[in-house]
């Protein structure tokens, strides 16, 4: 497929914004060498308007989160009603309905097991928060303070907080930036056998040696279930899964899934945990939570792990944000859940699935492509070579979309709301470039 560009090329420079390029810093940016960017006046549905009026097809749902596209008249009426009842109020002392009703619906989306619920700003706050309920429940549970360590396994991502930080994979992530500042946990090889192949039990031997060799040491095991994000962008066999639910349940290791990235649909189940059918003692949430509109997440936890905190020596949770259930963060998570609840997501996600494995398969045959691999909404090109952002961006939005690759990884996870003409031009624009 050729690109009919849609705007003009020399229009690029007005879209910087030099006051932006001396005096924000934006994510991962050098202030000496920013990399471009492009200034938006609005967006719906799944377009982005950009300043000059060029329009892009969003390959990116805003980094996973704007699941039901931009300026959504219904979350937009959810915030408006509520921000003029109240827009924010302690959570110390006083409750809401939005945070009751959003629970109760979260409730009934979750798995089963899951209970209790402390909402967090965000999703590396949400990883802070379940490691230090693992941790206090583990002192509570073992009269230990020794057992206070984190499994995990490499290429994962978790946040830009400490504790995130620490569990991230040790060479992609941040940890030669910090040094022996950030605590040191133990790290499994990644998983390798993928979704979709045949079973290997080798896959889970490295994991379960490091398990009953330092069980002692440890609160528990972190990780994104079956798929791996920003760490690489990896779909991983759900019976590794499986197996770490039971290892983890034999050494009374509490159990984290990350969920921040693949809840709600985006990988064809509502929760990505579900492709392995069991499920976590702690598991956080936060990007689609809102749909996209406020930063808002929350950690969920069994009876038994709310229990074991509350027994142990503080007696209480020890976290507290001044943010905490905003409620109008509350308020348009509870109608993006609604309007989830309301549709068969399974259907719909399996429908770009589907469409997203054909139109993603010409790729394979290209030159400097590793792999191409789709689960659910999320399609991935793995080039051999790291991909020089700022150029692929460029051409990105001279052809009309937005795709923001890292690494060596030309990504999509578009909103749902895509139409399958936008989702060929927006795929077939990405293999031009790549081509
Ligand atoms: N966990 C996972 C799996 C994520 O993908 C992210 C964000 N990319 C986070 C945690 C951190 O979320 P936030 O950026 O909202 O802090």
């Amino acid at each position: 497929m050729t690109a009919e560009p849609r705007f003009c090329h020399r229009f690029l420079m007005n879209l910087h914004d030099e006051f932006d390029r001396r005096h924000l810093w934006h994510p991962y940016t050098s202030t000496i060498d920013p990399l471009p960017t492009y200034k938006v006046e609005r967006a719906e549905g799944c377009n982005i308007y950009l300043a000059d009026g060029t329009c892009l097809i969003d390959g990116m749902a805003s980094w996973w989160c704007q699941i039901h596209g931009y300026n959504h008249p219904r979350l937009n009426a959810a915030l408006t009603a509520q921000m003029s009842k109240v827009s924010h109020i302690m959570f110390g002392g006083l409750t809401h309905e939005p945070a009751i009703e959003l629970g109760k619906l979260l409730l009934e989306m979750a798995p089963p097991t899951m209970n209790n619920i402390f909402y967090a700003d965000s999703g590396s706050v949400a990883t802070e928060v379940a490691m230090k309920m693992a941790v206090q429940a583990r002192i509570s549970t073992t009269g230990s303070h020794q057992a206070t360590n984190f499994a995990t396994i490499r290429s994962g991502y978790h946040g830009d907080t400490w504790n995130a930080m620490s569990v991230c994979d040790p060479v992609t992530g941040m940890h030669s930036a910090f040094g022996s500042s950030l605590p040191i946990r133990y790290f499994a090889p990644q998983p390798r056998v993928r979704f979709g192949q045949e079973w290997d039990p080798a896959d889970f031997e490295q994991m379960e040696i490091l398990l009953r060799e330092h069980s002692d040491e440890l609160a528990g095991v972190i990780l994104e279930p079956i798929v791996q994000g920003a760490g690489g962008m990896w779909f991983y066999h759900p019976e590794y899964l499986r197996r770490l639910r039971r290892l983890c349940t034999e050494l009374g290791l509490y159990l984290i899934f990350d969920e921040v990235a693949t809840g709600f649909w985006r990988t064809g189940k509502c929760f990505a945990a579900e492709h392995a059918g069991v499920e976590p003692d702690i598991m956080t949430i936060g990007k689609g939570l809102t749909g996209g509109y406020m930063t808002m997440s929350a950690v969920l936890t069994t009876a038994k792990v709310a229990d074991d905190i509350s027994r142990g020596e503080a007696g209480v949770m020890m976290h507290g944000p001044t943010f905490m259930a905003n409620p109008l963060a509350c308020a348009v998570a509870l109608e993006s859940l609604k309007m989830l609840c309301e549709q068969d997501m399974a259907s719909r996600i399996a429908h770009i699935e589907t469409e997203l494995s054909r139109l993603m398969a010409p790729a394979r045959e290209l030159d400097g492509v590793a792999d191409v691999r789709v689960l659910g909404a999320i399609g991935v090109i793995e080039m051999k070579e790291p991909v020089n952002v700022g150029e692929f961006q460029k051409e990105c939005v001279r052809r009309g979309i937005w795709v923001r690759p890292f690494g060596r990884n030309v990504y999509v996870m578009p909103p749902y709301v895509i139409t399958d003409k936008e989702l060929q031009t927006l795929v077939g624009e990405t293999i031009e470039i790549i081509r």
